[in-house]
């Protein structure tokens, strides 16, 4: 399938590992430049590498804090035009909530609400004068679904749908979509460090964490970094211009429900 998107521009941020490099492949696969974002250099370049030797489009690295001002600058500037907005970063820690204080709040709303509004902040009006935009936010099924150890991720992250839910249709006219994409549980770092959590919590070996997860999905398996690029590829490209706002839930059938 021909998404019409090559030779456009994208910032995907958080993107040397996980979801974030499954939305940059997918989208370097369908023929876009990239600035790639992350703070370990070394991990960002290794994955710039890989997509320009694989992909032979262009990828400027912009190794920085992404929930920082001054990481925001830089990896805003490189972007310059940017077409394409995928946000991302990473997730709050679990706990209970009785833990919660006045500043791990902060922290989660400045990383998983206030950047991607930052972000799109910046970069709408130019996609709006441009008469063409896209804009991914990678959020959590927590949105649809509380996890109760993920209080900060779903306070933060409701609070990032409900922003999207009015400015989406805010810029619907002047061409430019913006959609979330809300992921289940993936085979990806942060999953391994969830399930080490709930090892070490219940006290049982990681693989048996891992495997009773699963089994809660219906699927029986975690998703894959590339099946996630593959849904954002496709909310990125031209073929998408009629999906304003969404939600869309890449659980492997997690959360029960009709609708
Ligand atoms: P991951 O495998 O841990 O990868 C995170 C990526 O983000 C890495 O490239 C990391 O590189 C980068 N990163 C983290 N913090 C950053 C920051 N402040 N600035 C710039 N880059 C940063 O995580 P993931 O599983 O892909 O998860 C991505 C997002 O989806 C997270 O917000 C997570 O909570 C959410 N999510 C994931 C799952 C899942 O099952 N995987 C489910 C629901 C929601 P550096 O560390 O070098 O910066």
């Amino acid at each position: 399938m021909d998404l019409g998107i090559k030779g456009r521009r994208a910032l995907v941020c958080a993107s040397s590992k996980g979801l974030g490099l499954g939305c940059a492949r997918a989208l370097a696969g369908a023929g876009v430049d990239l600035v790639m974002n992350a703070r370990g250099a070394e991990a960002l370049e290794t994955a710039a590498q890989a997509i320009r030797t694989e992909f032979g489009v262009k990828v400027t690295p912009v190794a920085a804090d992404i929930t920082s001002d001054s990481g925001r600058s830089q990896v805003l500037k490189a972007a310059g035009d940017a077409d394409i907005l995928v946000t991302n970063a990473g997730g709050p820690p679990p706990g209970m909530w009785t833990d919660w204080e006045r500043e791990d709040f902060i922290k989660a709303l400045d990383a998983n609400m206030l950047t991607p509004i930052a972000l799109m902040k910046a970069l709408l009006p130019g996609m709006m004068d441009r008469g063409w935009g896209r804009v991914v936010n990678i959020t959590s099924q927590s949105v649809k679904s509380p996890i109760g150890v993920l209080g900060l991720s779903n306070s933060a992250r409701a609070g990032l749908t409900g922003y999207v839910a009015g400015t989406a249709r805010q810029v619907a006219p002047s061409g430019v979509n913006i959609n979330n994409l809300l992921p289940g549980i993936h085979a990806t770092d942060r999953a391994n460090s969830l399930d080490g959590a709930a090892a070490e919590k219940e006290g049982i070996a990681l693989d048996e964490a891992r495997a009773r997860r699963a089994a809660t999905i219906p699927a029986r398996r975690y998703g894959t970094a590339e099946e996630f690029g593959a849904a954002c590829a496709f909310l990125c490209s031209n073929l998408a211009g009629f999906i304003v706002g969404q939600n869309i839930l890449l659980d492997g059938g997690a959360m029960n429900s009709t609708l």
